[in-house]
């Protein structure tokens, strides 16, 4: 006991020093890494010191991990879950009436489902718990992926002073540009907002352009990327002109407005391959809750080969930005890498682009081209290992068997 405090303290002692490097460089080969920018390796190494990774290449010798029958890539990333949605002890989605504490720990759950399953990385948009969470995995306290989170999420009415009884009313520009303002006091990464209505109840646009324009006007002054739920045409094209950063879901989206998001540099996140596949196999668990209703259910089974069809006219769009999100509610946490596989199988997204969205396309539209997304000298060493050769079998990327965020080994079950 007394050798293992001596031990901590001299670990302390060398961290607090700084500059003395308490760990040794771990080495990793691999058969074959792929750098989530289109490039790919054989039998390759990957070095790591101090967390980031120092140097890919060839190297003989001895390795900390010998990978050589897996392919390594950089850490998944997911811009779009809500990761403390979960089922409650009844089994539904209703959570009325947890405690705080159990809301807490079904978001240390899901974080954890997460992270062993790939995904180093992800985007939740968004709630208030979301923050402690946020804050206790970037202290290292508890495992969970990189997270970013929008705290709310704003609508038509966010910011307009509640009346008696009934919804508030419709929020007035000025309204909202605070609503902008609280929600990055309440320590939101980004702003969340709904340009639609629900595909369960139609999809049609909800926020006016004027709204628009306030939301993502007040965001871009603030630094604040935006990240718009726009199923409709219409929602797509007055978000896009509006100066929003990034459209969600668009499942109705045509040829006229991918073009439009690809002329104007903004990131697309469909979400076609696991969301609502994710809702139909649990749909007892949430039928009769808001609007998952039966009408609902069956929107959402309409909508599903219509996703398909938009999204094989995105992959024909030229220089649109499709980036990777999932739409992860309760019953898909872990499950995130299904909307790579629905991607590739159902609509022909070749394997390596599917990956590079999955990655360092990803990171560019978050912003931290500089930190994740790669394999590449200089970034974080968040890495996964697959069975298998995605590019030939984009299901190898299911077999997770190896994941690294930031240096530290989280999964190791070759
Ligand atoms: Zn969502």
């Amino acid at each position: 006991m007394t050798r293992i405090i001596l031990y901590f303290a001299f670990c302390c002692m060398l961290a607090a020093a700084g500059s003395v490097q308490s760990n040794p460089p771990i080495t990793i080969r691999a058969a074959r890494v792929l750098d989530g920018r289109g490039g790919l390796r054989r039998n390759a190494v990957v070095q790591i010191d101090g967390g980031r990774i120092t140097s890919v290449g060839p190297k003989a010798g001895a390795v900390t991990y010998d990978l050589s029958t897996l392919t390594l890539l950089p850490g998944f990333i997911d811009l779009h879950v809500h990761i403390g949605w979960h089922f409650g002890k009844d089994g539904r989605m209703d959570n009325r009436g947890e405690t705080a504490d159990e809301l807490a720990l079904a978001g240390a759950a899901n974080a954890w489902a997460t992270l062993i399953g790939g995904f180093t990385t992800v985007q939740s948009v968004g709630a208030a718990s979301d923050v402690p969470l946020r804050d206790v995995i970037a202290r290292g306290v508890l495992p969970g992926p990189r997270l970013v989170t929008s705290v709310r999420q704003i609508n038509e009415r966010s910011g307009a002073p509640r009346g008696q009884g009934g919804p508030p009313p419709i929020a007035t520009p000025d309204q909202l540009r605070q609503a902008v303002r609280d929600a990055k006091e309440a320590g939101a990464d980004l702003i969340k907002l709904f340009a639609s209505a629900s595909i369960r109840d139609g999809g049609k646009q909800t926020m006016t352009d004027d709204q628009l324009v306030a939301v993502c006007g007040e965001a871009r002054t603030l630094g604040l990327r935006t990240l718009v739920h726009a199923h409709s045409p219409e929602s797509i094209k007055a978000a896009v002109l509006a100066g929003c950063t990034q459209i969600e879901h668009g499942v109705f989206a045509t040829d006229e407005v991918l073009k439009l998001m690809a002329d104007k540099g903004v990131y697309f996140d469909p979400n076609i391959g696991l969301v609502l596949q994710n809702y139909l196999e649990n749909k007892p668990k949430f039928l009769g809750i808001g609007n998952y209703t039966e009408e609902g259910f069956a929107a959402m089974q309409k909508a599903m080969p219509i996703n398909f069809e938009m999204f094989r006219h995105a992959l024909r769009t030229p220089n649109l930005k499709i980036v990777y999100g999932t739409d992860a509610v309760a019953g898909a946490h872990g499950r995130n890498i299904e909307e790579a596989i629905v991607r590739v199988s159902e609509c022909g997204q070749k394997p390596m682009d599917a990956i590079v969205s999955l990655t360092s396309l990803s990171a560019e539209s978050m912003r931290m081209t500089d930190a994740i997304g790669a394999i590449a000298p200089g970034l974080q060493a968040d890495l996964v290992a697959v069975d298998g050769d995605p590019l030939t079998d984009i299901t190898a990327l299911r077999r997770v068997v190896f994941v690294m965020k930031g240096g530290r080994v989280y999964r190791n079950t070759r």
